[in-house]
């Protein structure tokens, strides 16, 4: 979740299918699927990313969508660039969230794949339903089982393809970006699939499921603060404004993706919003 927060917050009492009405109508609308740099291909819907990656020994896919609908548009996508979901072997998810982790369960069981994920999110992906205390109360979606628990550092390898794990919790205690080098017709470029940075309705002062969610959050700055990003992959599209490079894709010349400054113009944003909303809820507990 992002900035949808007090949308939800008054309705997490009803269930699921009431509930989805509240959710914005571009998580579950359809869009074309594109190429975005390397071996990186865009499969998401219109308002929620999912990054597909091909390799020579299968493809990896990078987030779910929402419970209802995401992972049958991210499949439809996946065989609209003439790959197979069945070929989908590593499912990877950047935070466990109902907008990137509630289509998981069902790629999961289609594919066969299996989902390697941070040992912090791990039990709330296993349980369906967010860890730590938040303003939105919990919001659950279908639980899925993780295979592998990848820690900081950890490469995730299949054919010539080498991703690796930069925790970044805060968002959620398991917070997870994912970064590739990849090769963009001869041009050596690193991709970052950025998990997320928000406060979303995070509890920082008084959190008793995540007492070092403050920490955490700042040690999650830093370690963005020294990634390399060329391209910056986020979860949520308009966070890049994907759309209107993905037009700009279609004339031929310089990719409209590469853009080394953007990601770290985003995470001063980002820190800076935390910091104003970590004084607001400290203001407010005094
Ligand atoms: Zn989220």
């Amino acid at each position: 979740m992002r900035k949808f927060a007090s949308i939800a917050a008054g309705l997490v009492a009803l269930a699921l299918p009431a509930l989805a009405a509240a959710w914005p109508a571009a998580w579950t609308k359809p869009t074309e699927p594109y190429h975005v740099a390397g071996n990186i291909y865009y499969v998401g819907s219109e308002g929620l990313s999912a990054y597909l990656i091909s390799t020579s020994s299968g493809l990896i896919l990078i987030d779910g969508g929402m419970p209802d609908g995401g992972a049958d548009i991210i499949e439809a996508n996946i065989r609209r660039l003439g790959f197979k979901a069945a070929d989908v072997k590593i499912l990877l998810n950047t935070h466990a969230h109902i907008d990137h982790a509630g289509g998981l369960a069902k790629l999961k069981a289609d594919t066969g794949a299996k989902l390697y994920a941070s040992g912090g999110d791990r039990k709330a992906l296993e349980q369906g339903r967010h860890i730590g205390d938040n303003e939105n109360g919990e919001v659950s979606f279908p639980p899925v089982k993780v295979d592998r628990t990848v820690r900081d550092g950890d490469k995730i390898k299949l054919g010539e393809t080498v991703l690796i794990a930069v925790l970044t919790p805060g968002h959620t205690p398991g917070c997870t970006t994912w970064t590739l080098a990849v090769n963009d017709k001869g041009r050596p470029l690193n991709a970052v699939f950025y998990g997320s940075t928000s406060v979303a309705g995070n509890a920082l002062v008084g959190n008793k499921a995540y007492p070092r969610i403050v920490d955490d959050y700042r040690q999650s700055f830093t370690r963005l603060k020294a990634t390399p990003a060329d391209l910056f992959l986020p979860n949520h599209p308009e966070m890049a404004d994907l759309a209107a490079k993905r037009g700009r894709a279609l004339t031929p010349g310089s990719n409209p993706f590469v853009d080394p400054g953007e990601m770290s113009r985003y995470v001063a944003r980002s820190e800076q919003e935390f910091q104003r909303e970590l004084a607001r809820q400290q203001g407010a507990a005094r």
